[in-house]
């Protein structure tokens, strides 16, 4: 599988930067954001190192589909509320303009009873 050394996230998944994990596979990790803008933030990323969704190609839909269907269902168990007053909220940045900060792919699941901090990440 494709690593970066220098990557702050592939260090996370090597363990030799410690994290607080929500869920982890053979393809995907989720840790709790170090700097949550909600009262539930963590991030789901592929365990293959990929920069940023424009880097994506259709190689990467199974692991881009699967991020998706384990977003809602990590978020609840979590604790974000279910239904229609609950919820939850997915942010991916891409690039500087898109307020990106770490350069490999993830997906920010943000929950938990408002107000929020104002800032979302990025
Ligand atoms: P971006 O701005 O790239 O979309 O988001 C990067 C996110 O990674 C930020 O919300 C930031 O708080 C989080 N982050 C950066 N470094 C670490 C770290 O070492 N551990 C954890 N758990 N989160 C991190
Ligand atoms: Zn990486």
């Amino acid at each position: 599988m494709n690593h970066d050394p220098d990557c702050i996230f592939c260090k996370i998944i090597a363990g030799t930067i410690p994290s607080k994990k929500v869920y982890e596979d053979e393809e995907v990790l989720a840790f709790h954001d170090i700097h949550p803008a909600a009262p539930i933030h963590f991030l789901i990323i592929p365990k293959q190192h990929i920069p940023m969704l424009a880097q994506t190609t259709m190689e990467n839909t199974q692991i881009l589909g699967k991020m998706m269907v384990l977003a809602p269902k990590l978020a609840l168990e979590a604790g974000a509320r279910p239904g229609k007053e609950g919820g939850f909220k997915l942010l991916v940045n891409n690039g500087a303009d898109g307020g990106q900060e770490v350069y490999h792919l993830h997906l920010h699941v943000l929950a938990g009873p408002r107000p929020w901090k104002h800032e979302l990440p990025g």
